[in-house]
């Protein structure tokens, strides 16, 4: 197992077996929301190797935009990861509940057209108004 995590009641378990992906940090409203922060810190993992070892039975989904699904403990709210039913290969792992070390700093921000205004972002990762280049995906917040 490369990495384990879990929610903030501990309630929900999971286990991956391979690599994150490339990490982005997504400014959008919806993912504040989603998070209550400012941005959400997300990497995609193939689906085949992540397994909910624990409490899959607390799992709901909320489809915060048309195909897209945000999935989260319904005890405690933590989000645990998004996914498109329509690209079932891969999820997109929120990295704030894992309880392995990340090993690996983010590529991007991305949304950053619609960030928080108290938000000043002052690390070295670029920065780009809507996703990073290279993905496809619809033209909304895919974290
Ligand atoms: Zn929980
Ligand atoms: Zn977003």
């Amino acid at each position: 197992m490369n990495h384990h995590g879990s929610c903030l009641c501990g309630g929900v378990r999971y286990a991956l077996r391979g690599e994150l992906g490339k990490i982005t940090l997504c400014h959008c409203a919806q993912c504040r929301k989603a998070q209550g922060g400012a941005a959400v810190a997300a990497a995609p993992v193939k689906a085949a190797e992540f397994e909910i070892t624990a409490g899959a039975e607390l799992l709901r989904a909320f489809e915060s935009s048309p195909g897209k699904e945000r999935v989260f403990c319904s005890r405690c709210g933590s989000p645990i990861y998004s996914r498109r039913p329509a690209e079932p290969d891969f999820l997109r792992l929120r990295l704030g509940t894992l309880d392995t070390p990340v090993g690996k700093t983010p590529a991007a921000h991305i949304w950053v057209s619609d960030k928080a205004d108290w938000d000043d972002i002052c690390d070295g990762v670029p920065q780009y108004a809507g996703f990073e280049p290279g993905r496809a995906v619809p033209p909304s917040c895919g974290d």
